[in-house]
């Protein structure tokens, strides 16, 4: 493109070039011949038309100085200083002084032509200077987001290979809130001289937005089998990854970093620089809540997850304004009486094609967007207005709800349960809350603070899939818990081992010892319930003893079990 620009304008300066020379030319040639045009009623004399000639020649020159710069300045100044140059000796050997107008002029056309000249020079130079801060982050004094996207369009134009990543610090946000703005300017200062301290030639570091970074990675030199070349790519992030988890010392505070990166290839990964950083998105957005990712490469798999995610926040978002959700109720039975203790209230969505969608699915999805609270709180209401004349009959039937974790962070959630169970007037004695142990990754206090608020006006609480999570023993002794739910997984694999079967009996021990009862959940056959009836188990919940049922059939549970609740 340059290069045309070059050849245009060397053509155009030729040519402009000629004309001012052939112009020059004009006015001795007209004055020594005498040329007079007839124009009818007016004739144009010599000195008219060396007149004419001048002027356009002036035009002309200007011209060349703009389009040839400083070579256009040095044509058009010799141009009119030759032209000048005839009349000197023609005047001082005839002593005729005609000339020295013309002279004067020429003097002034080269002054001027050089102001002109120094002017254009300067607006140069002010809009590389402009042109430079626009392609520069202020903070770093990197690349910015019009710089990158800038270099990887030329890429793509020249048709090059290659990667681009997104790179962040997970904990950048917390840095910053608890140190305050300059210490985070200065943590990002020295991430950015991290990474452009490492880049080698053939990599390009910029800087994208707040707190993200950009690296683009050349890969379009010899042709390489693409499992080697992704492990290299692989290895080279691995080492910026080592570098920017080296820890920082900033005013005499240390801090470790949590640097993530998220990497696309071109062509494979989209054809444009807009699909490339949406794919980055997307893979950012996809390993978000997995811990311990820091480096991913985007997988198409990961578009179409979350294509189908937000397919069922969609759905998610109508199905709870047109009573879409359905809630469907398993029995749980006590191991030592046979008796029926309650229902876990389960909750039951259609996609758009009446295919039911898993619930560990759309309730995941329903966690990543908060659309959990308003779930939580719709089941709550429901499960309560559907059993409070059940309850009235069956004054020891438990309805149990599924409440997830980070409805316990917020504030006045408990004060929101009690109230709710008060309007509806259903006894609070009657529910039951599970919890799952992604709970105690929470603040404790303020989890433990909701919980024995519950509990002391009589709300159960039990703790769900008890054995997959992170309770800790001294976080359960504080937490008042009623119910240990021994996770399916558990129970599948009773029998299995010695070693198995030894664990779920340290948990039904461990349940009794903190004066929690124990239920087995997912239990499928007679066997299975034989021995943790034997082991001292005192619920069970299973398709042995019940699947998930309509209310209707929950109902005829409870009058075949009547007198037992
Ligand atoms: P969970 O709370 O542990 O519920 C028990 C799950 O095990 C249910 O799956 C139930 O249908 C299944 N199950 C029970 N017995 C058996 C069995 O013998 N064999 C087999 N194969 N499965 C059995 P479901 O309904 O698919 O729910 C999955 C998870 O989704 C639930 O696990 C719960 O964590 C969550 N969930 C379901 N409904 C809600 C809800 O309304 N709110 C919240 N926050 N979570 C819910
Ligand atoms: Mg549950
Ligand atoms: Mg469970």
């Amino acid at each position: 493109m340059k290069g045309l620009n070059n050849r245009k304008a060397t053509i155009s300066l030729s040519i402009l070039t000629f004309f001012a020379i052939f112009l020059s030319a004009v006015p001795p040639i007209v004055s020594a011949r005498g040329f007079s045009i007839n124009l009818g009623s007016y004739i144009l004399g010599a000195a008219q038309m060396s007149g004419v000639a001048t002027n356009i020649r002036l035009i002309l020159l200007v011209v060349i100085v703009l389009v040839g710069k400083k070579l256009g300045m040095i044509i058009s100044s010799l141009i009119v200083i030759l032209s000048s140059i005839p009349a000197i000796p023609q005047m001082i050997f005839t002593g005729n002084y005609d000339s020295l107008p013309g002279i004067a002029g020429s003097v002034c056309a080269v002054v001027i032509l050089y102001i002109l000249y120094d002017f254009i020079k300067n607006i140069n130079i002010y809009n590389k200077m402009l042109h430079m801060l626009s392609q520069q982050d202020p903070l770093t004094g990197m690349h910015n987001l019009t710089a990158v996207r800038d270099d990887i369009d030329k890429r793509i134009k020249a048709g090059e290979e290659f990667y681009v990543s997104f790179l962040y610090i997970e904990n950048f946000g917390a840095i910053n809130d608890m140190m305050g703005r300059d210490f985070g300017n200065t943590v990002l200062k020295t991430i950015a001289g991290r990474l452009i301290g490492n880049t080698v030639e053939g990599e390009y570091g910029g800087k994208n937005g707040d707190s993200e970074f950009v690296l683009v990675i050349d890969a379009s030199g010899e042709k390489k089998d693409p499992v080697v070349e992704r492990n290299e790519v692989e290895a080279r992030f691995k080492q910026f990854m080592k570098q920017f988890k080296r820890p920082l010392i900033i005013d005499n505070t240390e801090i470790t970093l949590e640097p993530r990166a998220a990497v696309v290839r071109y062509p494979d990964d989209g054809s444009n620089i807009n699909e490339l950083y949406r794919h980055l998105d997307d893979t950012i957005a996809h390993y978000r809540n997995v811990s311990n990712m820091d480096f991913a490469f985007y997988d198409a798999s990961i578009t179409n997850e979350l294509t189908e995610n937000s397919k069922i926040e969609d759905r998610l978002f109508r199905a709870l304004s047109t009573d879409e959700l359905r809630l469907v109720f398993q029995p749980q039975f006590d191991l030592k009486t046979g008796k029926l203790r309650g229902f876990e209230t389960l909750s039951r969505l259609n996609d758009q094609d009446g295919k039911p969608i898993r619930p560990d699915k759309f309730i995941a999805v329903a966690e990543k967007s908060n659309l959990i609270y308003r779930i939580d709180n719709w089941v709550l209401l429901h499960a309560i207005t559907t059993f409070r004349d059940a309850v009235k009959e069956n004054p020891e039937l438990i309805v149990s709800i599924n409440i997830s974790a980070n409805h316990f962070q917020k504030p006045g959630y408990a004060d929101y349960v009690l109230r709710t169970l008060k309007e509806n007037d259903f006894p609070n004695e009657n529910l039951e809350i599970e919890i799952t142990e992604t709970v105690f990754a929470a603040a404790i206090d303020i989890v433990k603070e909701a919980l024995d608020k519950l509990r002391d006006n009589k709300v159960k609480v039990a703790l769900d899939d008890f054995g997959t999570g992170y309770a800790s023993l001294s976080y359960l002794s504080q937490l008042p818990v009623n119910l240990l739910k021994i996770d399916k997984t558990f129970i599948d694999k009773m029998n299995n081992s010695d070693m198995d079967n030894d664990f779920i009996k340290l948990i039904i021990s461990m349940g009794h010892v903190l004066h929690t009862e124990v239920l087995a959940e997912g239990v499928e056959d007679e066997a299975e319930k034989v021995a943790l009836q034997e082991w001292g188990c005192d619920m069970v919940q299973g398709y042995l003893t019940g699947k998930p049922m309509d209310f209707e059939n929950a109902l005829e549970v409870i009058k075949n079990n009547k007198g037992s609740v």
